[in-house]
């Protein structure tokens, strides 16, 4: 096996353990188990959570003397729980264990979760332990575990207890611990005749009935183990206990194996009895591992981005290439093939722990494009999502007084907006007003990704019944919103959020004014952009396509002229150093003395908290979360924002550009992982040091846990997708034209080869790029010649050519 494909831990380290755990979740895009040991209970340090894709629910709780009503992405029973006890000693996982020896290894190539340690109990009995871990990717609705247990120093009789625990709550996240998190209640345990137990649970609102049927097995050498089990249901719990007669160095052998069914499964029968048949029919342990291994093997053959570091630059302890699949393997954990039909997207934090409650925010916009290139089907699965969405966000739309559709900053069961009114400073101990749903530029982002997907795929029938109606219902949103400025003859847009959170409302406005700011200078941008993109899907439509959509959307002539008008009228903001202003009043704003809180504070990312914790707001300064006008050039380009900009009659240089990157990214204190993933990005042809700076530490946002504690509490989907596109899109030079693929390398010094696939209207194709040769093999394709652009060339290819070509 070639290097780069195992994440191991060596070492017992308590302080690292909630970023292992996090770090090693298994899953397969239906659902998900963090990498807490099978002997933890969720005691404070450790947290073993098991999330299902769409899993929520919701309570009310009472904060600060208000009601709250919150949506969380729901901890499921825990079906990990497998311990064992020597005669008169304590079980694994309480109190007078000790850890000799402890070896973690979550192998990427396979997707399993190997543990090897060595316990000694009170009364110095040592033990070897070394276990497997899988939520299968192939039969979706399976997980299993088997542990190979060693006595050292010891013979003697030893209990086996195996759990299916739905005694769990959410308490994920320290900062939501003041708000309720019972949301599950147990509504049946039962043994089948075969002894497969089963537990059975409830969340109190939303009603989804999740079973687990597991089977425990054990063998004492060569030979299983023919006594009898006990088995006793708690309140919560279902318990599965056996004793036998351990050797010294003789191995026991437990295999655990869990089926988990849900009452929104498809093709459902009866929750329960088609949750023991999934046991019943299960093949072998070692033929699931294998099978394990072989669904990986098939998912890296289309997803494994290899990437040839030279030595001196490479990243220790992880190096890069094994950071990258990292990313690879968690976003293919939260969606695989098996999330295809599932009324799903992808939360921003994965399904891995409970920050951000799963909700699915604009980072789909970062995550989209991953799937987009390499497999359609599943982007376009999630893009459904939204469409299933549409009627609640027009919903939403027509309660403010808009119209078409307004989708929400945060979205989970049924696309009502999610986000919370109040939210905890940890810093400071306070519930603040959370504006953040003023950040209407999702819609934006939800446009983008329709408009990216339709014309990466040239998926003709998603515009034609599902693309279309978005890019049309999200453009009224914006015509709606927009409002006319007489003196200025301009169009307008007050009461938003750009994606920089640290500005909420302006520092005079008090807590009871709505909030939101005038003039973000992204969300205008995009919005004229959304109302130009609904008026060339529209004209990209067969005529009587376009007139059904017009009749049943009730869409006039006269209302696309008035997208058209706005879209080349729109105010954008400017400074008087020429460059565009954030939003109208940034400018009045005062510096921050960065150099003094940095010092102060040291790492600053959280710059809001460290203000309002002070008595102070961050919507008083010119410091920026992350990115705000400048993620325009990230999902843009320069030329696409240069044209877009002229259309509005403003000049964009190259030089302005660059300053005007220059000139926020001095005042952004990267409070967001996406923060850096975009400042590579659009720094990659402007300062190659800079932009390889901000690479790596996007690339180490997670391993590194670098926001300090925010990965725990789940992954950040975003930035993992950020990282492996940059390698495509900026490395590789892989971007999209008008009906043209362009492959324009530019590698930085540290990368000497990179090779993946790509899947570009219905071609797939191998493409090999080094400092001098690109290669590009098509496997497969379409009917028409697909039009390549070369650095110098542009050509035509077909399926099954292989093209080389030296390009530096
Ligand atoms: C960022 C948002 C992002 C959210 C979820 C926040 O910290 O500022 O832009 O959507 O996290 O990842």
């Amino acid at each position: 096996m070639r290097e780069g494909w195992r994440l191991v831990y060596e070492g017992y380290d308590p302080a690292e353990e909630p970023l292992r755990e996090v770090l090693c979740t298994v899953g397969n895009g239906r659902f998900a188990t963090r990498g807490a040991g099978e002997e933890a209970r969720g005691d404070g340090l450790h947290y073993p959570g098991t999330y299902i894709a769409g899993g929520y629910n919701r309570l009310i709780s009472v904060v600060a003397g208000r009601n709250v009503t919150n949506e969380d992405l729901v901890n499921f029973p825990n079906w990990l729980p497998l311990s064992f006890k020597p005669e008169g000693g304590v079980w694994l996982g309480e109190e007078g264990n000790e850890f000799l020896d402890y070896r973690q290894e979550l192998n990427l190539q396979e997707g399993i979760l190997y543990r090897e340690f060595t316990v000694r109990d009170p009364s110095g009995r040592e033990t070897k332990i070394s276990s497997v871990r899988f939520v299968h990717m192939k039969i979706p609705t399976l997980a299993g575990l088997a542990q190979e247990i060693t006595p050292l120093n010891w013979s003697g009789r030893m209990a086996i207890r195996s759990t299916l625990d739905g005694g769990v709550t959410n308490r994920g996240v320290a900062r939501y611990r003041q708000l309720r998190g019972d949301h599950i209640e147990v509504i049946g345990t039962g043994r089948a005749e075969d002894g497969i137990v089963w537990l059975q649970v409830r969340t109190k609102q939303s009603r989804l009935e999740v079973s687990l049927a597991g089977r425990t097995s054990v063998w004492v050498g060569s030979d299983p183990l023919r006594a009898p089990a006990k088995v006793t249901s708690s309140e919560d719990a279902v318990i599965w206990e056996t004793e036998l007669d351990a050797q010294v160095g003789g191995k026991i052998r437990v295999e655990k194996l869990v089926s988990l069914r849900t009452t929104r499964d498809p093709a459902l029968g009866d929750l329960i009895e088609d949750g023991l048949n999934d046991i019943r029919r299960a093949p072998a342990f070692d033929t699931l591992v294998a099978e394990q291994r072989l669904a990986w093997r098939l998912l890296w053959n289309r997803f494994d981005v290899e990437v040839d570091v030279s030595a001196e630059e490479d990243l220790s302890p992880h190096s890069l290439q094994l950071i990258l699949r990292l990313h690879t393997f968690h976003l293919l954990q939260t969606a695989s093939p098996n999330t295809v039909g599932l009324d799903v997207s992808i939360p921003a934090r994965g399904w891995t722990g409970e920050a951000y409650r799963g909700h699915i925010f604009w980072d789909e916009a970062f995550i989209l494009p991953f799937y987009v290139w390499r497999a359609p089907e599943i982007a376009r699965s999630l893009l459904l999502y939204r469409f299933r969405r549409l009627n609640e966000a027009r919903a939403a739309a027509a309660a403010e007084g808009y119209e078409g559709a307004m989708f929400p900053w945060q979205s989970g069961s049924n696309g009502r907006e999610e986000t919370q009114i109040i939210h905890l400073n940890p810093k400071s101990g306070n519930w603040d007003p959370d504006r953040s749903h003023l950040q209407r530029h999702v819609n934006a982002a939800i446009a983008y990704n329709v408009w990216s997907y339709v014309r990466t795929t040239d998926d003709r029938g998603f515009l034609r019944e599902y693309g279309a109606e978005i890019l049309i219902e999200i453009a009224r949103f914006w015509a709606s919103l927009c409002r006319w400025n007489e003196g200025e003859e301009r169009y307008e847009i007050h009461g938003v959020m750009g994606p920089d959170e640290f500005h909420e409302a302006y520092p005079d406005a008090s807590d009871e004014e709505e909030g939101g700011l005038r003039n973000n200078a992204y969300t205008n941008s995009m919005a004229a952009w959304c109302m130009q993109r609904a008026v060339d899907a529209l004209h990209s439509l067969d005529r009587p396509t376009r007139e059904d959509l017009s009749e049943r959307l009730d869409l006039s002539e006269e209302e696309l002229a008035r997208w058209q008008e706005i879209s080349r009228a729109m105010k954008l903001p400017k400074m008087e150093n020429g460059i565009l202003e954030q939003f109208e009043g940034y400018a009045e704003l005062k510096e921050l003395d960065w150099d003094a809180y940095r010092e102060k504070y040291g790492n600053i990312g959280r710059l809001d908290r460290i203000l309002k914790a002070e008595g102070d707001s961050p919507d008083r300064y010119k410091a920026s979360k992350q990115p705000d006008l400048c993620m325009l050039f990230y999902f843009l380009g320069k030329e696409e924002v240069t044209t877009l900009l002229k259309t509005l009659g403003y000049e964009l240089t190259p030089e302005l550009v660059r300053k005007t990157i220059d000139y926020y990214r001095t005042r952004t204190s990267h409070g967001s992982t996406l923060s850096h993933i975009v400042f590579a990005a659009i720094l990659d042809e402007i300062d190659r040091e800079k932009a390889w700076a901000h690479y790596i530490e996007a690339l180490q946002s997670d391993v590194k846990d670098i926001q300090g504690g925010t990965t725990p509490e789940g992954i950040h989907t975003a930035v993992m997708a950020g990282t492996v596109r940059h390698v495509l899109e900026r490395w590789a030079g892989i971007q999209q034209g008008e009906d043209q693929l362009s492959v324009m390398p530019r590698l930085p010094e540290a990368i000497r080869k990179i090779r993946f696939l790509l899947e570009y209207r219905g071609y797939r194709m191998l493409i090999r790029v080094d400092a001098k040769v690109i290669e590009i093999k098509t496997l497969s394709g379409g009917r028409d010649p697909l039009s390549l652009r070369l650095p110098h060339r542009q050509i035509e290819v077909h399926p099954e050519e292989h093209i080389k070509e030296e390009y530096a």
